[in-house]
């Protein structure tokens, strides 16, 4: 789908969707130098909000502080704007999109230190990545030829435009081979995360997902489901799995800002568990949505009402 909403927010500017261009040698399309979030707002029986937005917009100035990329505006601009754009756009739920990209300051590799990279934030309207469906029913998965990045190539902590060419393949495969989504390994061979997913495995009611040391994006998604899962009473572990724990898991489930809470129901065509939503991940599920229909308390202050 295209996506599209009345207004965009660019270089500190509120201008209508058409009007948000860069020039064909901007340097992040020729090298990938740019750096992004992925964010949502629900809409709560209190109104609009965005979650966790704060840890979202440090996340995007963190990934900028890795590739040295300057944005010249505050976290605070940034978080207002985002909701200024929310309420021009009029709209409830959204996906929103802020990123910094160096734009046309020239075609040499080093960028000048001193450039200021120019800033984008969208907001429209989006289902659930995987397909509204998957939410209950659950995907397939398969287990990608392609490996996450080494950390001594790029670092899987900046969420960069550059590393999403790794996704890219793994994605691709993955929806060749018919499945909803591709799990990673990382270069040590061990569970990594899916294209644009964390992962957590169910084993005898203990909760596991690769630790940040395994090639991941450490998501904010991911670190909400391990607070909640711990509330419901589960234990959870951040540990290294190997491969064959998707195989025998009673329970899998993949979370991400944009495809949410996500049963897998196989891998590599061997059936998990019962081969539907596990009782676990229903929990978990109807615990994060939960924060967005009001039926789970915010005690962290994860909602920012626009
Ligand atoms: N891993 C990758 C590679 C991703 O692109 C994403 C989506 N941002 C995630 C994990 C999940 O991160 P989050 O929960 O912060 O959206």
């Amino acid at each position: 789908m295209a996506a599209k909403a009345e207004f965009i927010w660019f270089n500190g500017e509120i201008m209508p969707w058409e009007n948000a261009t860069v020039h064909v040698l901007s340097h992040a399309i020729h090298y990938g130098s740019s750096v992004f979030e992925g964010v949502r707002a629900y809409n709560t029986p209190k109104g609009p909000a965005i979650f966790r937005h704060q840890e979202h917009t440090k996340r995007l100035f963190d990934s900028a502080k890795i590739y040295r990329i300057n944005i010249a505006h505050s976290a605070d601009e940034i978080m207002e704007a985002t909701r200024e754009l929310i309420r021009q756009n009029k709209l409830e739920n959204a996906y929103i999109r802020p990123a910094a990209f160096l734009g046309d300051i020239g075609l040499g590799l080093r960028a000048n230190p001193d450039a200021k990279s120019d800033v984008v934030i969208a907001a429209f309207e989006w289902g659930s990545y995987l397909g509204e469906g998957s939410l209950e029913a659950g995907v397939d998965v398969g287990v990608s030829s392609w490996n996450r990045l080494a950390p001594n190539t790029m670092p899987t902590g900046a969420k960069a435009g550059g590393n999403y060419l790794s996704s890219q393949l793994i994605a691709g495969e993955a929806g060749r081979h018919g499945y909803a989504e591709g799990i990673a390994l990382d270069i040590h061979g061990q569970i990594s995360e899916g294209s644009g997913e964390n992962i957590f495995v169910v084993r005898n009611n203990v909760l596991y997902t690769p630790p940040t040391t395994a090639g991941i994006l450490p998501g904010i998604t991911r670190s909400t489901l391990i607070t909640l899962a711990k509330e419901l009473g589960y234990e959870v572990r951040e540990e290294s799995l190997a491969r064959e724990a998707l195989y025998l898991a009673d329970e899998i489930f993949m979370c991400g800002t944009a495809a949410e809470v996500v049963p897998v129901r196989s891998v590599d065509g061997i059936q998990v568990g019962e081969g539907k939503r596990g009782p676990i991940t229903e929990k978990v599920q109807t615990m994060y949505f939960g924060l967005f229909n009001g039926t789970t308390e915010d005690k962290w202050g994860w909602l920012d009402y626009v």
